[in-house]
């Protein structure tokens, strides 16, 4: 079989895992990563259905579980920071989807990464600068280490990607706002969240805290028109905005903003569809949310999972035709993402409902017929067990 040298951008969660499934099928990867490490602030996210199992075929189910968080229940709090409706996710989880698993964005990227480290070359602190590709490879200039040339780049760098700005277009033409902002920080390891997910909307916002093992996480999504020129670094803007979009708002939103004022890193960042028509471009090709972010409660981790791994498995099937394994991997992985985005508008305004009737009707109908669901379950598990 050809091997084949490959250059991934970005060490994310799509990054480390196709450096994985190709180091394992017999290809060189390398991966460059703009960050100094893989610290994040990044809330918790899952691991699910068909991600769930490229991880049993990595090894790596068991050390995802023992850093999963295992949320107990969801439960919904009205503007004074009483109890609404309840869902009891352990219930579900358990009956739906046991294979499952959630955990913090920082460890899954850790444990992803761990996997792949001692058969990729991982180069950090470093980005693509310029990428020139011809018919047999690309040759690529980067922004500290030494210029190199190889078979394919794979863009799996996110959201904001260079290896799309570069190769396919402003980001204008593929980033679409999707009409919510997302932050999320660590609170001190006292905030103390249990096992539990606490969440409270008023029109057009949701504060939640969420457990995450030692460190509970702040989490803030509010609609708001798309700013100009909005800078997913700046972290001045976002205390600002955050402080301005929740002023006001009861229960522990104080004590969140007092951990917003003190932070030196949120994670923070626009909602945004991002829509790419061909996702490869001759030998370059984009993966997980540089091709196709459906950015909010953690899915974009899961498609970005199985996203590699169905890329990495089309490229060894065909190492000498690169383009037709890129459009085999975007006809597979395609569907699966579709299904995802077309819900997004649904989720969200299900989840950070713009009005008080919205409000209303999504805690006291939607969550509490999931809740009576549960009840139904843990009920007939009980009969069964007489
Ligand atoms: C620090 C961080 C925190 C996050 N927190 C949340 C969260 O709280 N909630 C949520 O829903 N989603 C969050 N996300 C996004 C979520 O991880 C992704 O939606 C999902 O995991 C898809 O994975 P991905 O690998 O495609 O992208 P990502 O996980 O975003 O990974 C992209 C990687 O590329 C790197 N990168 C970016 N630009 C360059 C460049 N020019 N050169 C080299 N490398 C580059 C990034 O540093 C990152 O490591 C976060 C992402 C990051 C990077």
């Amino acid at each position: 079989m050809a091997r084949l040298k490959v250059l991934i951008s970005g060490a994310g969660i799509a990054g480390c895992t196709l450096a994985y499934w190709l180091a394992r099928n017999g290809h060189s990867a390398t991966v460059v990563e703009r960050s100094g490490s893989l610290s994040s602030s990044g809330s918790p996210v899952g691991v699910r259905g068909p991600a769930a199992d490229v991880a049993e075929r990595m090894n790596i189910a068991t050390r995802l579980r023992e850093a999963s968080i295992r949320v107990a229940g969801m439960t919904f709090l009205d503007s004074a920071g009483r109890r609404v409706a309840r869902v009891d996710l352990e219930t579900l989880r358990s009956s739906i989807a046991p294979k499952d698993i959630e955990l913090a964005r920082g460890d899954l990227a850790r444990i992803l990464h761990e996997a792949s480290a001692n058969d990729a070359e991982y180069i950090f602190e470093d980005s693509i600068r310029t990428l020139t590709q011809d018919d047999m490879g690309v040759d690529v200039v980067f922004e500290n280490s030494r210029a190199r040339r190889f078979d394919l780049v794979i863009g799996a760098d996110g959201l904001h990607s260079i290896v799309r700005r570069l190769a396919f277009g402003a980001d204008a033409e593929f980033v679409r706002h999707a009409g919510l902002y997302v932050a999320t920080l660590p609170l001190p390891s006292n905030a103390g969240a249990g096992r539990e997910m606490f969440m409270l909307n008023t029109p057009g916002k949701l504060a939640a805290l969420h457990p995450s093992r030692a460190i509970p996480v702040a989490f803030f999504v509010f609609w708001h028109p798309e700013i100009p020129e909005f800078d997913y670094t700046d972290l001045d803007l976002h205390k600002a905005l955050l402080e301005k979009e929740f002023a006001g708002i009861g229960w522990r939103v104080p004590e969140f903003l007092d951990a917003v004022r003190a932070a030196n890193d949120i994670y923070f960042d626009s909602v945004a569809r991002v829509d790419v028509a061909d996702w490869a471009r001759g030998r370059i090709a984009l993966l997980g949310d540089a091709s196709s972010c459906v950015s909010l409660f953690g899915d974009g981790s899961t498609l970005a999972i199985a996203g590699a791994y169905q890329l990495a498995t089309t490229l060894t099937e065909s190492p000498t035709d690169p383009r037709g394994a890129f459009r085999r991997y975007q006809a597979v992985h395609g569907k699966l993402v579709a299904s995802k985005q077309k819900n997004l508008a649904r989720v969200a305004s299900r989840i950070v409902p713009k009005t008080e009737t919205g409000i209303w009707l999504s805690t006291r109908v939607f969550w509490r017929t999931m809740e009576a669901l549960g009840t139904a379950v843990r009920m007939g598990r009980k009969l069964r067990r007489q």
